[in-house]
């Protein structure tokens, strides 16, 4: 805890101080503009990848980006959804898989799950991910196999945002728009999913 401690205090003396106003208007109310769902991996950091701060960013977060299929069931990520569209009024909605993402890599190889039966139950909510497999990806060497099925996850779980009822509400509004994206590591770069073209660009064109 250590650490965490002394970051705190670095926060406190070093940069709450310069943002003080800022932080007074978030401290009554938040109207950022984007949902951004994506896994809970460590080494994905929203606001660092995409210059965004306190206020901007709606996030949700879980191991594989999931976004469970509609259903009479209440979840999470689905809550989280109906919230930021319908209260917050976010005006996109962005699901974001990564690199090396452990979720995806324990639906390929199906061990080590034997003593996690929530998450190797959570993991089916992946499994689509196979029928949405992308062409194989040079770039991303020896390890293009599980890149391929982790940008088929986001095909996947992108059709799954976009069937939620309250998505297709706003977007059928002009109101929201939905974008799937892969972040890698390791090039720090992120491709968006065109889906004209059925396959994934380079975000910043
Ligand atoms: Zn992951």
């Amino acid at each position: 805890m250590d650490r965490l401690i002394a970051g705190h205090k670095r926060f406190l003396a070093e940069v709450f101080p310069g943002r003080k106003d800022q932080y007074k208007l978030l401290s009554e109310r938040q109207a950022p503009e984007w949902l951004f769902i994506t896994c809970s991996d460590s080494r994905v950091l929203p606001d660092l990848i995409l210059g965004t701060g306190p206020g901007d960013l709606f996030i949700t977060r879980n191991a594989g980006n999931v976004v469970p299929i509609h259903s009479h069931d209440v979840d999470g990520v689905t809550a989280t959804i109906e919230y930021a569209i319908e209260v917050l009024k976010v005006k996109s909605a962005i699901l974001c898989g990564h690199s090396d993402c452990g979720a995806l890599k324990a639906a390929l190889n199906q061990t080590g799950l034997e003593r996690m039966p929530k998450a190797k139950r959570w993991l089916s909510h992946v499994e689509v991910a196979f029928k949405h497999k992308q062409p194989l990806n040079p770039a991303d060497g020896e390890h293009a196999e599980l890149a391929s099925l982790i940008r088929g996850n986001v095909v996947a779980q992108l059709a799954n945002l976009k069937a939620q009822p309250v998505v297709q509400h706003a977007v059928a509004e002009g109101r929201l728009t939905v974008h799937g994206w892969y972040y890698d590591i390791l090039s720090g770069r992120i491709e968006e999913y065109d889906e004209g073209v059925g396959r994934f660009v380079p975000l910043t064109g």
